[in-house]
């Protein structure tokens, strides 16, 4: 029987278990479904892992039990994110609030993290998929699943050797990685059942947002046998879909926007920031800070409005001089040619379009009234978002195991001393700039220490 178990090689599940071990646990071992730790987290941030947020504050984050956040922020703010990781070798580099690591690539703090589990002699089960969990007071926690082995491979089932057999985390890693690339794609692989047994046990197995990564949910699932509730789940940090045509002309453009969404006379979102059109709707940072809230008042079927302002730097008064004295400027340019300079030139044919602006016309020819329409379409363009993108779109998952039932700041079940969870998989999502990561790595950090140091 195993001290620890960790169901979930992601961002919470590595640092639990670093931390388990680092706090006394005997045997602390990572179970992960696919080939390699940490997947997700060399993809955050653009490949940058954008890990923490030196403006931390409980407004960053959404929960259906808001109350528990600050006590998680008292216990773990970004000084201690920043420490952590430095005493593990990543230098922090800093873009604006928004912290990354300085080599500027997610993988390295995977290569980081992975060195340190390797150093302190935590067990890796790669490719072990847990498809079910059972508990009893005698005989601990029970997982049962499938784990995939090389045909006619030696079956030695989950220790050390697997680790380094699967990841090569000593040695000459980049060129044993490479070859183990090559091996790995070359080998039959076939599946096996695999039993564990563990007296204490810790579910990081991530939500459902980007399968591609490594997200399947079944951690709910577990969450449920277990005796937890789990608060409904939705996509957060999506980009947004409308189902007016003339997206398929914008796609590609990127603008500065400033952004505001009105509940009726209520401003409930103002940001700005660059804005990704696509073939299907907007995307982009600031789109995914206010996915959620378009979600929620489309599932209310509140009435709304989504305004974007293509002259961010504008005020209404100033855009209306300059777009009369561009009149003058280039009265002698065709209509076609008004926005030229201003915006790129797919934005401006919608533009043109939705005012039916005289495009052959002469500049000098077109109505003072007509300059004007088009000016305040640029200030107030009204996009009618139909939905949010679904999970395969979404950086987070909002939702999940009801906070309540969570002794913070140990991350320990209510229900159930022996049980923890950590990261996405706990109702919690936080705004894009870092809030996730550090939820993740914060939560997995103090739910690793607290099951280490209690087991004695
Ligand atoms: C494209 C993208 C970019 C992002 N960029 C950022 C960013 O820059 N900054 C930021 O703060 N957040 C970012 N996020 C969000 C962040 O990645 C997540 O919040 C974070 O990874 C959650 O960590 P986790 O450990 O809880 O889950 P995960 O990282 O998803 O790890 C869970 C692990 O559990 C494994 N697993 C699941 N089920 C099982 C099972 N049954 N058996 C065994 N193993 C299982 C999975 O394979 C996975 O490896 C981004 C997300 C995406 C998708």
């Amino acid at each position: 029987m195993k001290d620890c178990i960790i169901v979930g090689g992601g961002a919470a599940g590595m640092v639990a278990a670093i931390e388990a071990k680092r706090a006394g646990a005997k045997s602390v071992l990572l179970v992960e479904k696919q080939s390699c730790l940490g997947k997700k987290l060399s993809q955050t941030g653009n490949g940058r892992a954008n890990y923490t947020n030196l403006s931390m504050n409980a407004n960053a984050y959404r929960s259906n039990h808001p109350e528990y956040i600050p006590s998680f922020l008292k216990h773990f703010d970004s000084r201690d994110s920043l420490e952590y990781f430095k005493a593990l070798g990543i230098y922090p580099k800093f873009r604006g609030d928004y912290v990354y690591p300085y080599s500027d690539q997610a993988k390295s703090m995977v290569q980081c993290l992975e060195n340190a589990l390797y150093k302190l002699g935590v067990e890796i089960c790669l490719q072990h998929r847990v498809e079910a969990i059972s508990w009893t007071e005698k005989e601990g926690f029970f997982l049962k699943g499938k784990k995939l082995l090389p045909k006619r491979g030696d079956d030695s089932s989950f220790h050390k050797d697997h680790f380094s057999d699967y990841t090569l985390v000593s040695g000459s890693k980049e060129k044993n990685r490479k070859k183990e690339k090559n091996k790995k794609e070359k080998m039959e692989w076939e599946e096996k059942e695999f039993s564990l047994q563990g007296r204490k046990l810790l579910i990081a197995s991530g939500g459902l947002a980007m399968e591609a990564l490594g997200a399947s949910g079944e951690g709910y699932g577990f969450a449920k046998t277990l005796s937890h509730t789990v608060s409904p789940l939705f996509p957060s940090l999506v980009p947004i879909y409308t189902k007016e045509d003339y997206v398929k002309l914008w796609s590609g453009v990127r603008v500065d926007v400033r952004a505001k969404l009105w509940k009726e006379q209520d401003l409930l979102f103002q940001d700005e920031g660059e804005l990704q059109c696509t073939d299907y709707g907007i995307s982009g940072i600031i789109v995914f800070q206010m996915s959620r809230l378009v979600h929620t008042l489309l599932q209310d079927k509140a009435k709304f409005s989504l305004e974007l302002s293509f002259l961010p730097k504008f005020g209404e008064e100033e855009a209306k001089d300059y777009f009369l004295e561009r009149k003058t400027l280039l009265e002698k340019e065709r209509g076609e040619d008004f926005l030229l300079g201003l915006f790129p030139e797919k934005l401006s044919q919608v533009l043109y379009e939705r005012v039916s602006f005289p495009i052959k016309q002469k500049i000098k020819d077109i109505s003072d009234k007509k300059i004007l329409e088009l000016c305040l379409l640029c200030l107030h363009f009204p996009f009618l978002p139909e939905r949010i993108g679904d999970f395969q779109r979404a950086q987070c998952t909002a939702g999940g195991v009801n906070l309540s039932e969570i002794f913070i700041p140990d991350f320990q079940s209510k229900k159930n001393p022996d049980l923890y969870f950590a990261g996405e998989i706990l109702d919690v999502d936080g705004i894009c700039g870092g809030y996730n990561l550090h939820f993740a790595f914060g939560s997995g950090i103090l739910a690793g220490r607290a099951m280490g140091k209690k087991n004695d």
